[in-house]
This record gives C-alpha cells, structure tokens and sequence, in this order.
C-alpha cells in the first residue's frame, strides 16, 4: 500500500522561520502562494516583469525578480511552465539558490527526464497537486482541500519530508491526502494520461459523433447527446462519488441492460498494446527528449499541428450546437 499523508502527519512548524518564495505566479503559483500565506507562512514572488507581477501585488504580495527573490528564501517553489523552467533554472535560480533550501517541484517531469540537476546541498521536493490551479484556491477558501503526489526526491537537510509535509498543509493538500510517489512514477502517471488515455478516449468520442453524423442525425443532436448537455461530466463525477459500477444505478433498466450486453462488442479491441507502447515512449525517455529537440528548433510541428487542429469539423458542429442552444463560449 502506498503511503497516504493527512493533516495530522504534517506540522507547519517545520517551516518556522523560512521564507518561501513562489516563483511564477499563473494558474499553481497564484493559488499556493495565497493558501501558504493565509496557514501562516512567509511568502514572496518572484517572476519576471510583466503580467504576473501586477497581480502579485495587487494580493498583497512583496514581488522581486527570480534570482533575488530566490537568494533571500529558504524554500523555492518552482511554478512556471515545465518546458520553460530548465532555462529559467539555469540562469536564474541556481546561482541563487542557497545552501539547505528545499527546492519544491509542482511536477516531476523536469527531474525525471535529467532537464534540472539540483546540487546536493539542497532538498528536492515533489508537490503535485492533483487539482487544476483555480481549484487549489477554491477548494482551500471552502475547507476541503484536494489530493496530491509527493516525495522526497533528495533529503539534503535531514529535514526533508518535515518541509514537504508541512508544505502540503499550507496548500491545503493534506486536508484530502498526499499520496508518496517518486518523480519519474510521477511524471509518468501524467504523462500516460495524456498521451495513452486521452487520445484514446477522444478517439472513441469522436467515432461516435462520426458514425451518427454519418448516419444522418444532426450535429447539434449528437453533440448534445454525447457531451455538450453536461450529462457527461455529471456522471463522471457520480464516479468518483459512488463507483463506476455503483453509478449504473443511476441509469435506466433499459440502459443497463443494452450497455451491459453490448458491451462485448468492444470488449476484443486491444487498446492496452497501443497504451503500452506510450507508457514505453514516456519512460524510456523518449517523448521527453523527442519535445525538448523540438522547442530548440522553434516548435515546428506543434505549430502546424495546433494550426491545423483549427480545420477539424469538430469545431464548426460545436458552433452550430452553441448557436442553437444559446451556449456561451468560455475562454480557456
Ligand atoms: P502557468 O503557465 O500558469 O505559469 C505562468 C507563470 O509562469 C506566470 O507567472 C508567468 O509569468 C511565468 N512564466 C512563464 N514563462 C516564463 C519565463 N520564460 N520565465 C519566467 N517566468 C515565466 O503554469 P502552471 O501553474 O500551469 O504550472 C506550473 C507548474 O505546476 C508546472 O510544473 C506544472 O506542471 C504544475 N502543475 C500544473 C497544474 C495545472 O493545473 N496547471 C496541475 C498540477 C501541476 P508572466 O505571467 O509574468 O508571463
């Protein structure tokens, strides 16, 4: 059983008299700054000069530069973009960064892959929250809290997993529960997600629409049926409170029934060996370094490909549906 932490495992003390310093402050850096500093923490930002920096002090924070901030803290919590942070390391936290501090991580993907070398003076941390960045803030004002995967990638003070758990409760994360896991099984994890399972899933979703659209029912109907009603996201939050068995209660006779002896129908298809040969791609290194040699040349192909992901018919059935049914557009 891996270990699970809760708040009783965890004390704030443990960070008595250390200055942490946020450095970015977007969708994680925003939330966990603010969480830190209402359990009671000295907190700071760093980040460069420009849009970020406005709202940190519009909160109330005091905002430096990174490699000032960075050289007056004891705990640096590294919450910029992963593909930009092994730059912004080397430049402008490792000359800083002081001996004894904890370095803390939001995802392991950067230590995995050999992207960032911490020395071995100091702590390196995994705090991965499990939780979009709006609801590490949203979740903490209501007092629930959200899960998270940590370790202890390096214990340079003897005092590693006294800070991390102590900052997990700051965050307000081991109010749910912290599960230990290393780095690599980390980024692995999340990277399977993306790469084996959600394709996967949007392969299955987009034959459906295809088939139905192909059968001649109109978009508007197919997309409403198959996801834009909500239904979807409603049950699979039925998931995750009552099992994904459980749930079928929820459904009529009728839907059981035709689910449950249909299902064999696909029940041959053999998505675990393509599923694999992902999991292989991530852990053998490959997708990491195959995406680093593509943002050194500029990001060619995934400019082309988030161009061309603009002429999917998928796009326009979705504006028909939204017109019909007066939906608005959210922005990401
Ligand atoms: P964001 O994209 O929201 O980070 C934006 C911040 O990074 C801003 O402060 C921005 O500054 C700064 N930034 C961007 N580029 C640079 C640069 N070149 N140099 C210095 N600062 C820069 O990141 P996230 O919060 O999404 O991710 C942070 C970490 O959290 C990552 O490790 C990610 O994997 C992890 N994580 C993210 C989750 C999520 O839900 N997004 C969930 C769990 C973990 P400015 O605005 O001033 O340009």
């Amino acid at each position: 059983m891996p270990r699970v932490y809760h708040d009783g495992d965890a004390d704030l003390s443990a960070l008595a008299g250390e200055r942490i310093v946020v450095v970015g402050y977007g969708n994680q850096g925003r939330s966990q700054a603010l969480n830190l500093r209402d359990s009671g923490l000295d907190v700071s930002v760093g980040t460069i000069a420009d849009a970020s920096r406005t709202q940190a002090e519009n909160d109330g924070f005091k905002v430096r530069e990174i490699a000032p901030a960075v050289g007056a803290a004891e705990v640096v919590m590294l919450l910029i973009p992963d593909e930009v942070m092994p730059e912004v390391y080397a430049r402008e936290v490792a000359p800083s960064l002081r001996s004894g501090a904890a370095l803390v991580f939001a995802s392991g993907y950067n230590i995995a892959f050999g992207h960032i070398q911490p020395p071995p003076s100091v702590d390196v941390l995994l705090l991965a929250p499990r939780m979009i960045g709006p609801g590490v803030r949203d979740t903490f004002v209501r007092g629930d809290g959200f899960p998270s995967f940590v370790g202890v990638h390096q214990d340079a003070t003897g005092r590693a997993r006294a800070r991390l758990l102590a900052l997990a409760k700051g965050i307000g994360s081991t109010r749910a529960g912290c599960l230990e896991m290393s780095m690599a099984d980390e980024a692995a994890l999340d990277l399977f997600t993306e790469q084996g399972f959600g394709p996967a899933f949007g392969a299955v979703l987009m034959s459906a629409i295809e088939t139905m659209i192909e059968a001649g029912f109109p978009a508007e109907a197919v997309l409403m049926e198959l996801y834009m009603s909500g239904e979807l996201a409603y049950a699979a939050q039925r998931f995750v409170d009552t099992g994904i068995v459980a749930q079928m209660d929820f459904h009529s006779h009728t839907s059981q029934y035709g689910s449950m002896t249909r299902g064999v129908r696909f029940a041959d298809i053999d998505f675990k060996q393509r599923m694999r040969a992902a999991l292989d791609d991530i852990r053998s290194g490959r997708f990491a370094a195959e995406w680093q040699a593509e943002q050194r040349a500029g990001s060619p192909r995934f400019n082309q490909l988030r161009q061309l992901r603009e002429f999917h018919p998928i796009n326009e059935w979705e504006r028909q549906t939204r017109a019909a049914f007066g939906l608005r557009t959210q922005k990401p």
